[in-house]
């Protein structure tokens, strides 16, 4: 792991504006603020471009003699393909309104991690080599030509921008840095420049369905065992079905869930929420080879994210199911939301999702044909198919991170909110300007929640922190809740580095432990294990 530098002197960042100008200024791979480059086996098993040895410390990147040219011709491939490109290539005023809206540039102080001067990196390439002004002018025009310090500047600044579209909020134009940065690391990516952390997922992904890798048997496994604890805890026993045909709904969630505290706790909320629906109606099962609703692809392409989202539709064929409920995950639902339909679609031998236990039809996802978790949940609760007892999490003050794709890039607001009231007697919003869609990144999201990157990552997640540290010094909130399995893992560092005494949860963590399962024992603890409020005392005869 990167050495990161305690708080109090992180924190002492440096906002004025550097003596040159920006295009004087070369890249300079800052320790902590870079990720480990791709590795050759991952680019064959998915069968893409220049696999090597490489690292981006080093100064020959051992790109294709004709490198520049392949880029050159992606980007103009790009400008004719996707029309927002040209757009936002062309319309910037550089009005500015974007410049103090980045987490990253909020928490590094570098400017070229203002949104409007990260475009401008890849913009003025576009000048250089594609208007003709920007040729006859050059500089003046703030054009340049392509070099290999500046493809090497794009590597380094697209790899600090999280994709969570935050800026474009502000943008009076519309201007979505998000989607540049995605055509930035397709372009990097045509060369074999990528991410370990992203390209192993990918490969993973591709070979078993996840991307942990982890085989059928051993995803089985991992549910027998939170079963086993859900008994514990419950005295209940559930029994969730894998790859079962005929069933009506198709479950599929982050593998995260399924491999890493706290998520695992989100996934025994799953479980138990299953198993308490069954007896009203709930026929759904899960599956081993579709067995991660993330999609590390689009981190690096259009066409790899395509690829691992068909594995959703073609599970739901094959098990002939109706319809597809979704886990808590953050880009899983960009993708799902925004892209699925045009990259897999249309899903016609699906049926309009309907609620099996409320008869509620989710209209919203007439096309995908797939339903948000939290959703499906909260319309439980508003017909009042749930027997819960908030007070099993009065131990807990919450407060709620609206996660950037749930939020921007779908509008989920109010469910999680809705959920979260019902189950939880204690719940604390953040400052306005902080979340909902203005949230902050978690400063780990598209694929740099490695460890290596632990300075930017702490830099980039300090304006989440800090207006957590505002409720938990206000209000003493002890717990943040989230619907992303990214999430779940960047932000317990996080808060362990800026607001120690804060821990994270999956929304339906807290509903499992209000729910009141059927012919349940006395519940003692929560699904941590730890003593449920009045509890303390009765948990400690046990332990004697
Ligand atoms: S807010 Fe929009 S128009 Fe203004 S500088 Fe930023 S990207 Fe350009
Ligand atoms: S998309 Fe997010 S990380 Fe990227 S420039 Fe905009 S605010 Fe920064």
């Amino acid at each position: 792991m990167a050495k990161v530098a305690p708080p109090e002197e992180l924190v002492q960042i440096e906002h004025r504006p550097p003596d040159k100008a920006w295009m004087d200024i070369p890249p300079e791979f800052r320790e902590g603020r870079w990720c480990y480059g791709s590795k050759p086996k991952d680019h064959k098993i998915v069968d893409f471009p220049n696999p090597r040895d490489w690292s981006p410390l080093d100064e020959d990147w051992k790109l294709p003699e004709n490198w520049l040219e392949i880029v050159l011709e992606g980007m103009r491939e790009r400008l004719h393909k996707y029309r927002s490109f040209r757009l936002f290539m062309d319309i910037c005023v550089r009005c500015g309104a974007c410049a103090d809206k980045c987490h990253f540039f909020i928490g590094s102080g570098d400017p070229k991690n203002m949104p409007v001067l990260r475009a401008e990196l890849i913009r003025s390439v576009y000048r250089g080599e594609f208007t003709k002004a920007g040729k006859i002018l050059g500089r003046l025009a703030g054009a340049r030509k392509l070099t290999y310090q500046v493809f090497k500047e794009w590597f380094y600044y697209f790899f600090q921008c999280t994709e969570c579209r935050r800026c474009s909020v502000f943008c009076p134009y519309g201007i979505d840095t998000a989607e540049i940065t995605i055509i930035g690391r397709e372009l990097l990516n045509l060369v074999g420049c990528n991410l370990d952390w992203i390209m192993a997922p990918v490969a993973n992904c591709y070979r078993t369905g996840n991307h942990l890798g982890i085989q059928p048997h051993a995803y089985v496994s991992m549910l027998e065992f939170f079963s086993e604890e859900i008994e514990e805890i419950t005295g209940v026993t559930v029994e969730p079905s894998f790859n079962r045909k005929g069933a009506e709904i198709l479950f599929i969630t982050p593998s995260g869930d399924v491999f890493a505290d706290p998520g695992t706790y989100t996934c025994m909320g799953y479980m138990m929420l299953f198993h308490y629906l069954q007896d009203l109606g709930l026929d759904l099962t899960w599956s081993t080879y579709a067995s991660e609703g993330g999609n590390f692809g689009y981190f690096t392409s259009h066409e790899m994210a395509k690829r691992l989202n068909a594995k959703m539709y073609a599970e739901a064929k094959r098990l002939g199911v109706k319809w597809i409920l979704g886990g808590e995950c953050g880009h899983m639902w960009r993708v799902v939301n925004q892209y699925m339909d045009t990259f897999n679609g249309p899903a016609d031998f699906l049926e309009e999702p309907v609620s099996p236990i409320t008869g509620t039809k989710f209209e919203n996802a007439k096309s995908t044909k797939m339903v948000h978790i939290t959703e499906f949940t909260a319309d439980l609760i508003t017909h009042g198919k749930l027997n819960l007892d908030p007070s099993r999490n009065d131990h807990l003050k919450v407060t709620f991170h609206d996660s950037c794709n749930p939020a921007r890039a779908m509008g989920i607001f109010e469910e999680p909110r809705y959920i979260i009231k019902n189950v939880c007697n204690n719940f604390y919003e953040m400052p306005p300007n902080t979340i909902r869609e203005q949230t902050y990144c978690c400063g780990g999201g598209s694929g740099l929640n490695t460890d290596e990157y632990m300075d930017m990552r702490m830099r980039g997640g300090f304006p989440r922190a800090n207006a957590v540290k505002y409720v938990h010094d206000k209000y003493g909130v002890n717990m943040l809740a989230c619907i992303c399995a990214i999430d779940r893992a960047t932000l317990p560092p996080l808060m362990e580095y800026w607001v120690p005494e804060v821990d994270v949860t999956g929304v339906h963590e807290l509903v499992a432990n209000a729910l009141i399962l059927k012919g349940e024992k006395k519940r003692t603890m929560d699904l941590r294990g730890e003593p449920l409020p009045g509890m303390e005392e009765e948990e400690d005869e046990e332990d004697v």
